[in-house]
């Protein structure tokens, strides 16, 4: 089954608001067969945010989290080689404790 932006779109919502993003906002950050990172900045409230979309046995599976980084903050946290899902997860460990535990929402 390929795995494309396409596909995951209609999962990206802000976990704020809840609205649904604009493709045009949505920036990919990594993708691999199962999992994609993407950052993200709602038009509605205006709130950056990374979410991670895997893929399951469940079906597709989107976290979001809520960062403060701009998004050309979070490409260069990324660098412009290949992200694995570990160095993603890594990121969002990272993130989290840099947040101090805070600004986590499920979706
Ligand atoms: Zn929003």
């Amino acid at each position: 089954m390929e795995h494309s932006l396409e596909n995951i779109k209609p999962l990206i919502r802000c976990p704020v608001c809840q609205k649904k993003y604009e493709p045009g906002k949505v920036v990919l950050l990594s993708e691999d067969d199962r999992k994609t990172a993407l950052h993200l900045t709602c038009e509605a409230c205006g709130i950056s945010s990374l979410v991670f979309v895997s893929l399951g046995k469940m079906g597709a599976v989107s976290f979001g989290m809520l960062t403060d980084l701009e998004r050309e903050e979070v490409k260069e946290f990324y660098g412009s080689e290949a992200v694995s899902a570990d160095d993603a997860l890594e990121v969002h460990r990272f993130l989290k404790d840099f947040r101090g535990g805070i600004g986590e929402c499920l979706s």
